[in-house]
């Protein structure tokens, strides 16, 4: 077994990351699971390439609640990780990560104007656990070990033969003040709001399905049911396809998707895929303008692959477009910035300019298509269309060809 110390400068690095962003810190489960699919989808790519020669299946990754343990358990199969490997990625990588990052931002850290709180990591985990354990196993023939840690900067480490299969075990042992991570619903609301369109399966608990009867089964034959994996996600949402691969009704059916309060049908979508000078995919949708219409909850959210970072698009998205509902995903937003910064930033002034265009674009070929079904959404788009002509150049340079 092997004790140590973690290298710090800061004097004790732990009260810190429990006080930072005090409202924020339900982000662990995020940053945790974002591990567990990165972990997941190295596999992916080294089974792929043959580097590691076993079949990779159907890899999940599972979140577990123990309320007498009170404990909240992480579990993925993905490559895991060597003594030697913890050793670097947790006790030095992912360590000097999380001080860099809040000696960084713990000046800013209640600046609301920040946004996501992208790189805090796997040391997140100390805003509400008092002890944090790793169990896990490498892809590599080596033993598995734990590690074990009491948010002071004291932790251990030692081989243990509790784990025989391959990947990683984060076990919280949750804080007294932060029991309400030790809730199902507290869980599951976090799962759905962070992780819906995660790429690996994420089961939370088992549901009953009830099985289809046999066709020639008796009239008073009563269905079977059976105990099947919770899986929380979608792993492949709509914005992740190609156009050409989805259907009307498929965007329709993402929609409610998103927003699953919403009963009336968007208007139009559009489609965003870049890969240069900048990757970014996404659809955004034009709402029909009802008094339903809940403007200040039902937003365009912002993605990082996959994982939803904020529905605070202001600076991204051109104002006339705020009206707008859908998902933009991309891994070139920085997320570590105040407001201001993002607006003044090059990147980000070209994201928005070819959301700008595209819109443009899109209207034009909507008119062009099918004039009559576009006069008579004409009254519903509208403002938008008109909020961009008087605010945008570009979008006013377009517009004799779709304005009516
Ligand atoms: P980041 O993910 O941004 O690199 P983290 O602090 O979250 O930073 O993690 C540091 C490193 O620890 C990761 O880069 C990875 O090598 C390793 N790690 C963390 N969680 C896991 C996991 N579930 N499985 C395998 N490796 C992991």
């Amino acid at each position: 077994m092997t004790k140590g110390n973690i290298n710090v400068s800061v004097e004790n690095i732990f009260p810190l990351i429990k006080k930072f962003l005090y409202s924020d810190h339900e982000i662990f489960l995020r940053e945790l699971i974002s591990n567990a699919t990165d972990a997941t989808l190295k596999l992916k790519h080294l089974t792929s390439i043959g580097e590691i020669k076993t079949d990779y299946g159907q890899p999940k990754i599972e979140v577990k609640i123990n309320k007498e343990a009170k404990t909240l358990t992480i579990i993925d199969q993905g490559i895991g990780m060597t003594g030697e490997e913890v050793e670097k990625y947790i006790n030095q990588v992912a360590f000097s990560g999380a001080e860099e990052f809040l000696e960084k931002y713990k000046d800013s850290a209640k600046d609301s104007g920040i946004i996501g709180h992208f790189g805090l990591g796997f040391y997140s985990a100390f805003m509400v656990a008092e002890k944090v354990e790793i169990i896990t196993k490498s892809y590599k023939d080596e033993p598995a070990v734990r590690w074990i840690c009491d948010g002071s900067p004291e932790f251990t480490l030692e081989e243990t033969t509790d784990k025989t299969d391959r990947g990683t075990e984060i076990v919280l042992h949750i804080a007294e003040d932060s029991t309400e991570f030790l809730e199902e619903s507290k869980i599951r609301e976090l799962l759905t709001k962070y992780n819906k369109f995660m790429p690996v399966p994420i089961k939370f608990g088992t549901k009953t399905e009830t099985l289809p009867l046999a066709e020639d089964a008796a009239e008073d034959a009563v269905a079977e049911s059976t105990e099947v994996d919770n899986i929380i996600n979608n792993p492949t949402p709509a914005w992740t396809k190609t156009p050409s691969e989805l259907s009307d009704a498929d965007y329709k059916e993402f929609y409610h998707e998103l927003y699953p309060m919403q009963f009336e049908e968007p208007l139009f979508n559009i489609h965003l895929n870049v890969d240069y000078p900048f990757n970014l995919t996404g659809i955004l949708y034009f709402p029909k303008l009802t008094n339903g219409l809940n403007i200040e909850k039902d937003k365009i959210q912002l993605y990082q692959n996959q994982v939803y970072v904020t529905d605070e698009v202001k600076g991204i998205v051109p104002d006339f477009l705020m009206l707008l509902r859908g998902v933009i995903d991309s891994p070139d937003i920085p997320l570590n910035v105040s407001r201001s910064y993002l607006q003044a930033d090059g990147a980000v002034k070209k994201i928005s300019s070819y959301i700008t265009k595209k819109v443009a674009d899109k209207m034009v070929s909507l008119f062009n298509e099918n004039r009559e079904d576009y006069e008579k959404k004409w009254n519903d788009i509208k403002i938008v269309i008109e909020y961009g002509m008087i605010s945008e150049d570009k979008f006013f340079d377009k517009s004799d060809k779709f304005a009516l």
